[in-house]
């Protein structure tokens, strides 16, 4: 069992270091399936449902940084992400779409945060206990740390499109049967304007976190992973067992030196919610990027190598049934 007080007490400390917790709640809305008109593609004005998506053969296939770049520069291609935009709608659209052409089982989890539309979208698969894998796929709406145009919005490719592109290229290869678990990925929205016009962070993981009908046996989260230079430190609020066995296939797979187990950060991320549930959760998050919050995240500064890193790292981690 996990030491509650511990983790308690981690948030509240992160809480008073960020100044960034309590605030307005989300308004309640209830989960819904995302009707068909949604999974097909959002430039299409004449939209026609899918087919029923095929499930696709079991067959091992290893993640492909290249295919998650792929899917980096589809969510760069609609601008900047933010909650309530329509940018951030279609982009939750096509994250739906491709999920389910991989053969996921797609709901999407609608909420409002201060007035502004918002929804987490939410996928599943296999059988047994739940693990869940999450990452933010809105972006922040004005870049408050450029130095030359802090009025402008965040590109985000590492901050949003990075975490989602390897949680769409997990979708696509992964054994689930393998892992002998039943797999959510959730992407969540309104992560990311933490103390902008009165907004707090990680509202779409706390609405998705007030309101699970079965908690996850563990939880990970992949946020700012795709910098060319590479170094994921251990995170302090994170699952201290979880994050060990994951630091160590990462060395097995020779990305030792692009993972020092060793703790840098401490961050108020959407794996807080689920930590204090009592759920271990880890954060898989580089946060010495020079980019963060300004103009410059662009789809330059992330790469297929750093991506691949993370991807089958968790692929093997799950593959091997999540010891
Ligand atoms: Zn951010």
């Amino acid at each position: 069992m996990r030491n509650r007080s511990t983790i308690l007490l981690f948030a509240l400390l992160t809480c008073i270091i960020l100044s960034a917790c309590g605030g307005q709640g989300a308004t309640v809305t209830s989960t819904s399936q995302i009707p068909p008109t949604e999974l097909v593609s959002p430039l299409s004005p004449l939209a026609t449902p899918l087919e029923s998506p095929i499930p696709t053969l079991i067959a091992f296939e290893p993640f492909d940084g290249g295919k998650a770049m792929e899917f980096a520069r589809d969510q760069m291609d609609f601008g900047p992400r933010p909650t309530g935009s329509e940018a951030g709608r279609l982009t939750g659209a096509y994250i739906a779409r491709r999920l389910a052409e991989f053969g996921w089982q797609v709901e999407e989890q609608p909420f409002e945060y201060l007035d502004t539309p918002a929804r987490n979208i939410l996928a599943a698969r296999g059988e047994g206990s739940l693990i869940l894998l999450g990452a933010h796929y809105d972006t922040r709406r004005r870049a408050d740390r450029d130095p030359i145009d802090p009025t402008q919005p965040v590109p985000g490719a590492n901050d949003g499109a990075s975490g989602v592109a390897v949680l769409l290229e997990l979708a696509r290869v992964l054994n689930v049967e393998a892992t002998g678990h039943r797999i959510q990925l959730a992407f969540f929205d309104a992560e990311d304007n933490g103390r902008l016009d009165g907004w707090d962070w990680i509202a779409g993981s706390r609405y998705m976190a007030d309101h699970l009908q079965e908690n996850p046996s563990l939880m990970v989260l992949v946020d700012m992973i795709g910098d060319a230079d590479q170094q994921i430190y251990w995170e302090s609020n994170s699952d201290p067992a979880l994050r060990e066995r994951l630091w160590t296939i990462a060395a097995e797979l020779g990305y030792g030196d692009h993972f020092p187990p060793q703790v840098k950060h401490t961050m108020l991320d959407d794996h807080v919610p689920f930590l204090q549930r009592g759920i271990p959760a880890v954060d898989i998050i580089d946060f010495d990027y020079p980019y963060w919050h300004t103009t410059e995240d662009t789809i330059d500064k992330i790469s297929a190598a750093s991506l691949e890193r993370v991807g089958r790292t968790l692929q093997v981690w799950l593959e091997r049934g999540a010891p």
